[in-house]
Order: C-alpha cells, then sequence, then structure tokens
C-alpha cells in the first residue's frame, strides 16, 4: 500500500515547509496548511471563518474545536482516499484525536506521521542567519539566500532586519515550547507506530531523499 495519507510535524526552522512543497509536488499529494485553510474561512466570511478571525484578531490562538471545524471542513472537499499531507495540524492530542475519528468515519487511517528533527544548533544557525524587509516582507538568509547587496532588500532596497523571535535567544525559547507542547502528540502517535524519525539535518535533497527511503514507493 502506498503511502498517502501524511502528517508533518517539527520545529520552526526545521525545513517543513519547503520538504511539504517537496513532497507534494513529487508524490502529488494535496498540501493542506493550517495557517492557509484558517486564512480561506475568513475570506469566505463563513461563521466558522469569522470566529477564527475573531480570535486571530486579538492575537490569540485559535482555540482547538474551531481549528478542527475548520479542517474537518477542508477535509470534506478532499478525496481522503487519494491521500494528503498535513502541515500545522494537528498540534495537540484532541485534534488528533479528532483527525482519527474524522477518517475512521471515511474507513480510512493516517498512513504516517513525519517528525522532522535536528539539534537546536543547526535550527538556531538557520533561523539565526534570517533577514526580512520590513517594507515588502521579502525573506533572505545570510548564507543561503543573501541578497544582492549586503543588508539591502533586493526588491525595494529597505534596510533588513532580524526579527524579534528570530533572535538566538527567542529561537531557544521557541524551540523549548515546541518541544513541551509536541511531546505529547508524537507519544500519541508513537503508539501507534506510525512515527517515521526524520533527520532533517543537511540540505534539501539530502533531507528529501531520507524522507523518500522512509515512505518507500
Ligand atoms: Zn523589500
Amino acid at each position: 500500500m502506498p503511502v498517502r495519507r501524511l502528517v508533518m510535524v517539527g520545529p520552526p526552522g526545521v525545513g517543513k515547509g519547503t520538504q511539504a512543497k517537496l513532497i507534494s509536488l513529487r508524490r502529488r499529494l494535496p498540501i493542506l496548511a493550517t495557517g492557509d485553510m484558517l486564512r480561506s474561512a475568513v475570506a469566505d466570511k463563513s461563521d466558522l471563518g469569522s470566529k477564527a478571525a475573531d480570535y486571530m484578531s486579538r492575537g490569540e490562538l485559535v482555540p482547538d474545536d474551531v481549528i478542527i471545524e475548520v479542517v474537518a471542513e477542508r477535509l470534506k472537499s478532499t478525496e481522503l482516499s487519494s491521500g494528503f499531507l498535513l502541515d500545522g495540524f494537528p498540534r495537540t492530542v484532541p485534534q488528533a484525536q479528532a483527525l482519527d475519528k474524522k477518517l475512521s468515519e471515511a474507513g480510512l487511517a493516517l498512513d504516517a506521521v513525519l517528525a522532522l528533527a535536528a539539534a537546536p544548533s543547526v535550527v538556531i544557525e538557520r533561523i539565526a542567519g534570517r533577514l526580512i524587509c520590513p517594507n515588502c516582507k521579502s525573506v533572505y538568509h545570510e548564507s543561503a539566500n543573501p541578497p544582492r547587496e549586503a543588508g539591502l532588500c533586493d526588491v525595494c532596497s529597505t534596510p533588513l532586519i532580524v526579527r524579534e523571535d528570530d533572535q538566538p535567544e527567542a529561537v531557544r525559547k521557541r524551540l523549548e515550547v515546541y518541544e513541551e507542547s509536541t511531546a505529547p502528540l508524537l507519544e500519541y502517535y508513537r503508539s501507534r507506530g506510525i512515527v517515521m524519525e526524520i533527520d532533517a539535518t543537511g540540505d534539501v535533497e539530502t533531507v528529501y531523499a531520507r524522507i523518500e527511503e522512509a515512505l518507500g514507493k
């Protein structure tokens, strides 16, 4: 049986978004990203969307029950049996249980949870080199994707900044919060024997090759 119903988890800066795009492209699976789903629910001005928008406009986390509903809506319009790649959901055990319920109602189950991991030092180096244009929001990286002229945005020539959140100390803190909040989720999936641990150290294609090997044909 091909592995077609996937969940991706990984700390900030581990390269999850990039790998999700590659998997989607090469294995022809739609990416269901929570951020996108929330934004489109908000744009649709549905009841659910305006509920979510209330929390987001106050800068609060959207609660589990609302996120679960948003994802459930999106899953309805997805051909579940032909596969999907969930990114950013589930983040908590109740969300994971809600997803399992939804899938089992359709006679299906998750095939795999790809858990991307790298040493904190690797993640900190990746994130700490990140440069943002405060004007047009273009993103650069000191070594991996430098601007043409040091410190200036290619698009609008505005001086680039390092976000507060991307300073090494802040990244360390974000990683701790991530580990704490994700540990129970991974435990939940490990007990089902579907977690595939992926070493996310190295360049994009090296990491992707490990994912392919884990998923098999
Ligand atoms: Zn710019």
